[in-house]
């Protein structure tokens, strides 16, 4: 039975071990391995030149070096590609380095420099196309304006839905339908692919920060976008020339970390919309940002989630001497940037997350972002309730 026949959770548990029976393994192994016996010059230099131009290993020519090829990491990355129901994924070092080479891939030698983007973005995302660093120039715009922004020499449409911090939603449909031939990525970091899969949407590409939810205990940092196999060469080749590896050490947790991640994503989903409704509650909150919490007026949480996350959002009546309180007087939370981890964070964007973004689009300094972990929700609540009193 191909594990397209079966249902997610049974995909999470079992993908990318496909070869592990032969090997005579139940456990995912790990190579470290740096380099690796050639069998001759020749079929060794042939593998070389295919993974160096972003290919993969001949069968009769070897890994040959580790910068090019990890079993390991390619297990995670076909494991990724099922749960994303795409062709191919690329791992990295981190979520900045998958958005880099992303980036440099689809900039560096097509001679398409522009990039269309809609905010907010996660501060680093936002950082990286502001800086004009890898030579980009961004034209920020809504959701609706995307198809009147692409010119000529557009390279790319990124986006982001659940936003980082607010959990703005955006309509992934509606801008691959306005981006035609332009390929759109989704930062998928939020969502996950189990409540997302923005492939099956019309996105190019799905990037994930796999420091989040998929590595899910706090302690990988990691990159991994999913997309077709001609778009993974175009990544695969970048990552060899530059070298932003994910390693073998890492991508065994992360895959480890798959297994779990529709169970984590549920259980803790279920306590972030008890807490969103009970903050909704709250004299101090002015306003909680939660998918779905205002009602989804348009549609978005039903046409293109199979879950509203367990991210949230709030803006205090206090300002930011209320945010500064509730972030210090926290006891179970853990007052932290990073997000998906099966404990509870919380912190506040514009000093941190967001802090390099442009005043005219960061987060305000009322704005707290949480994170909710695997904690009972009674013990969250009674927390966050000390905390804001
Ligand atoms: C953290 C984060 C990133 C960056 O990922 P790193 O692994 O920290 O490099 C990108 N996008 C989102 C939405 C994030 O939360």
């Amino acid at each position: 039975m191909g594990l397209t026949d079966l249902h997610f959770d049974t995909v999470a548990v079992h993908s990318g071990r496909e070869d592990l029976d032969a090997m005579g393994v139940h456990a995912l192994p790990i190579d470290l391995s740096t380099t690796n016996p050639l069998p001759d010059i020749g079929r060794g230099g042939d593998s070389y030149e295919s993974m160096a131009t972003g290919g993969r290993p001949l069968a009769d020519g070897g890994m040959v070096y580790a910068r090019l090829w990890n079993p390991t990491v390619a297990r995670f990355e076909s494991a990724l590609a099922a749960l994303e129901g795409a062709e191919a994924a690329v791992a990295f070092a981190s979520g900045m380095a998958a958005t880099t080479a992303m980036i440099i891939a689809h900039t560096g030698t097509t001679g398409k420099r522009h990039v269309v983007a809609v905010r907010p973005l996660y501060g680093g995302t936002d950082h990286l196309l502001e800086s004009n660093l890898l030579g980009t120039q961004t034209t920020y715009c809504t959701e609706d304006e995307v198809g009147a922004s692409i010119r000529d020499d557009t390279a790319l449409v990124v986006i982001e839905s659940p936003a980082n911090p607010t959990l703005d939603l955006v309509d992934i449909a509606n801008v691959a339908s306005q981006a035609g031939d332009v390929p759109v990525v989704v930062d998928n970091t939020f969502a996950t692919p189990v409540l997302q899969n923005p492939l099956a949407l019309g996105a190019a590409m799905s990037l994930h920060s796999a420091t989040k939810y998929i590595g899910g205990h706090g302690d990988v940092i990691a990159g991994v976008i999913a997309c077709d196999e001609a778009t993974a060469v175009k990544l695969r080749g970048v990552r060899a020339i530059t070298g932003a590896l994910l390693h073998p050490l890492a991508a065994y947790l992360l895959h480890r970390g798959l297994q779990t991640l529709p169970l984590r994503m549920r259980a803790q989903q279920e306590s972030a919309a008890r807490i969103a409704v009970w903050l909704q509650g709250h004299p101090a909150v002015r306003k909680v940002h939660y998918p779905g919490l205002d009602g989804d007026p348009r549609g978005i949480v039903a046409r293109q989630m199979r879950g509203t996350g367990a991210m949230l959002a709030v803006s205090l009546h206090g300002g930011y001497a209320a945010a500064d309180a509730l972030t210090s007087k926290v006891r179970l939370f853990t007052h932290a940037v990073s997000l998906g981890g099966v404990d509870s964070l919380i912190q506040l964007p514009a000093a941190l997350t967001h802090r390099p973004v442009a005043p005219e689009a960061r987060p305000g300094a009322d704005v707290v972002r949480i994170s909710i972990g695997l904690e009972s929700v009674d013990d969250l609540i009674a927390d966050l309730d000390q905390a804001l009193s």
